[in-house]
């Protein structure tokens, strides 16, 4: 424990609990600041972690860093992620229960290599025999393949997840990694065919056009400069000094061959489709209709995608349209058909992305024949990494979704959180004295109720018959939300116009804070004529990710709400029934650079984390909680009763010790298997008189 009174002044306190002042906001800041200003990235509150990016290695993850922590108790030890990897280890061997670590923050504070730590951290130190250690590997390495799909160069990370990711490891009853499996959420598409200034498309184009050999980018039309691709070139950045292309392909390579992967011509056909889909063009032909105008483009497309070019044009040129029962064809207009390409290029690509997710959770599946030992006894840690709250300029259906993601999240902690204390309590026969919380159920509500919620509202507008419009949309919103607590629009109450929400935004007051969104074409309906025609491909990706029926039944398919909405229920669904444990990042500047600490942004995400509501329901009764045995042997040799070993009881002990120490009654209680502390300074004054 890092406490003498001097090391507490200078590196505060290694858990938030302990705090004098805990319901001050800048009391918090300023142990976080301290600690990090001491390279001392990690705090508790309590069994939440809180971590500060450092922006640098710490060189705190070496293999003797990791033994330090084996077997070894929360509080005897400095926080590490290592020591909430090996908790939750040890919870599942010994209670049998399957757990699941929660990695939330912004983006660019830590989420995806806190969790490649913690999946490190398993790799070496649980035990592997031969065979597991394929699977080992294969846990490893689908994190490349994964992020070189899925993350991109963006103005906040270098290296950003643009999708949200749960991931099972299953351990058998030894306690070996046995399999895996990944959930993926919502990847963010609309990079494929757009990125802001200072951006990059996902890094897999980049690094095949860097990395790939040259007959393979000939066989694939494509030549070596990303310059050349209007999907990489929106954001005007091709090279980031601290991405290595060239070098990270040769690794998704590598990684892809020990997930025993054999489709990699399809797949490289499918990244070469897109950028070729890019290079589209189209312009006026003679009749005036839209027409495309890059002819080598088209036939690249058609070979890469495996469908006929004929199908391919009039895809991208014309709309079928089913009128009274009988199938019309109309031209595009320019702008239709320029979208039209677009969302065939953000289909190919998310569902291959889907599809890759899919043939890595294969590759990770547990197979029962090879461990049949192992049958029916393993246990799972999830990790769960996943965007936190965002809040832009403009903020989209993408940013909603996060967002409503977040309330769910948060949600689902209050309920744990709260919940687990109360038991915590109980088991301990300690009176329970309730909590005062801001409970966001109502935010949630307004979102997915049945009938009169956001979504239902959404799908409403989609389904009905006609094209969507995004002012009746908004209007009905009004209609139904417009009393709500949580929902406000330009308009007010007596007629008037609200000047902070635009006309086609609407806000919404989340627990974190309030966000405008904007509802702009989010409704605009998908030609799925250009769908149609990959249904037909004989790209073996391809035609396993579109399929006839979905264009042939009548039904409209669900909305992308709808499905994100499900998805989600299923998510905490998966994390209801497992044991939670935290990790909190934070970003300590937007500069990305090491030993600068912005307090005014770091406010901002202890706000948004809700890192003082989680303090404030730890702290309600009592600031720390410790075993009998931990306490007696930490302590017992301030006291000639308990030293130099206790006989009796141990609470006979514990109670022993702090008579002669002096505690009041008021300051603390004794539970069934615990001592509980209301104030910190108690706890100071004991660790004083032990350093003394
Ligand atoms: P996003 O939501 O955009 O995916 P993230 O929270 O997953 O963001 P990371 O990609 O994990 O963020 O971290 C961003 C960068 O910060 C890393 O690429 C790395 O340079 C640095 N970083 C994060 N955690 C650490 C750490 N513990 N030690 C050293 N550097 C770190
Ligand atoms: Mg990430």
């Amino acid at each position: 424990m890092e406490s003498t009174l001097t090391a507490r002044d200078r590196v505060g306190v290694q858990d938030f609990v302990l705090l004098e002042n805990y319901t001050s906001e800048a009391a918090f800041i300023e142990n976080l600041r301290r600690r990090f200003g001491e390279k001392l990235i990690y705090t508790y509150i309590g069994s939440v972690l809180v971590s500060v990016n450092p922006y640098k290695d710490l060189e705190i993850y070496s293999k003797a860093h990791m033994e330090r922590y084996r077997g070894v108790s929360f509080y005897e030890i400095s926080p590490h992620i290592y020591a909430v990897s090996d908790n939750t280890y040890r919870a599942m061997r010994t209670e049998r229960r399957d757990q699941c670590i929660l990695i939330s923050g912004e983006s660019g504070a830590g989420k995806t290599e806190a969790s490649k730590k913690i999946l490190q951290y398993y790799a070496t130190t649980c035990p592997v025999t031969d065979h597991m250690s394929t699977i080992r590997d294969r846990l490893l390495q689908s994190n490349p393949v994964l992020e070189a799909f899925g993350n991109a160069k963006t103005l906040r990370n270098d290296n950003s997840s643009r999708f949200g990711k749960y991931m099972d490891v299953q351990f058998d009853f030894r306690g070996a990694p046995i399999g895996g499996h990944i959930l993926n959420y919502l990847l963010e598409k609309s990079r494929v065919v757009h990125q802001n200034h200072g951006e990059r498309n996902f890094h897999i184009f980049y690094q095949l056009l860097e990395g790939g050999e040259q007959d393979q980018l000939s066989k694939l039309g494509l030549e070596r400069n990303a310059q050349k691709y209007h999907y990489l070139v929106k954001g005007c950045c091709p090279r980031v000094s601290s991405i290595n292309d060239k070098n990270d392909w040769k690794t998704v390579r590598k990684a892809l061959t020990v997930i025993g992967f054999h489709e990699e011509e399809d797949l490289l056909n499918i990244i070469a489709s897109v950028l070729h889909l890019g290079n589209t063009q189209f312009g006026e032909g003679e009749d005036g209709e839209t027409q495309i105008t890059t002819e080598p483009q088209l036939t690249y497309l058609s070979k890469l995608l495996g469908v006929d070019g004929a199908a391919l044009r009039e895809a991208l040129t014309h709309k079928k349209l089913t009128a009274k029962g009988e199938e019309m064809i109309s031209p595009l207009s320019f702008e239709q058909a320029v979208a039209a390409r677009d969302a065939l290029a953000k289909a190919v690509y998310g569902r291959a992305f889907t599809w890759l997710v899919a043939k890595i959770n294969q590759s990770l599946a547990f197979k029962d024949e090879m461990y049949n030992s192992s049958k029916g006894s393993s246990s799972v840690i999830g990790l769960l990494d996943i965007y936190g709250f965002e809040v832009f300029q403009h903020n989209s259906f993408e940013q909603f979704c996060i967002n409503y993601c977040n309330e769910k999240l948060q949600q689902l902690f209050i309920k744990l959180t709260l919940k687990s204390e109360q038991e915590e309590y109980e088991a301990e026969g300690i009176t329970w004295e309730p909590v005062k919380y801001f409970d966001n159920k109502i935010i949630c509500d307004l979102v997915e109720e049945k009938h009169k919620g956001f979504i239902s509202i959404l799908d409403e507008e989609c389904l009905r018959p006609g094209e969507p419009s995004d002012i009746s949309f908004l209007e009905k919103l009004e209609d139904t939300l417009g009393g709500h607590a949580h929902f406000v629009t330009h308009k007010l109450a007596n007629g008037k116009t609200r000047k902070a929400v635009g006309r086609e935004e609407f806000r919404l007051i989340h627990y974190a804070g309030e966000v405008n969104y904007t509802v702009n074409g989010e409704l605009a309906n998908q030609s799925v004529n250009s769908i149609t025609v990959i249904c037909q491909s004989d790209n073996q990706i391809l035609s396993q990710c579109f399929h006839r029926e979905e264009v042939t039944t009548q039904k409209r398919p669900e909305t992308a709400a709808t499905q994100f909405k499900n998805s989600l229920a299923k998510l905490i669904e998966i994390l209801m029934s497992k044991e939670p444990s935290y990790v909190r990042c934070i970003k300590p500047n937007e500069a990305k650079q090491s030993g600068r600490f912005d307090e005014a942004l770091v406010r901002h995400q202890v706000k948004y984390l809700g890192l003082m509501e989680n303090l404030r329901v730890r702290r309600a009764g009592f600031a720390y909680r410790r075993r009998y045995e931990a306490f007696l042997q930490r302590y017992k040799s301030l006291c000639p009763g308990t030293w130099p070993n206790w006989q009796g009881r141990l609470a006979d002990g514990v109670a022993t010790l702090v008579q002669h120490l002096g505690y009041k009654p008021e300051e603390y209680k004794l539970g069934k298997t615990k001592i509980f502390i209301r104030f910190p300074k108690t706890l100071f004054t004991t660790e004083d008189a032990l350093e003394a």
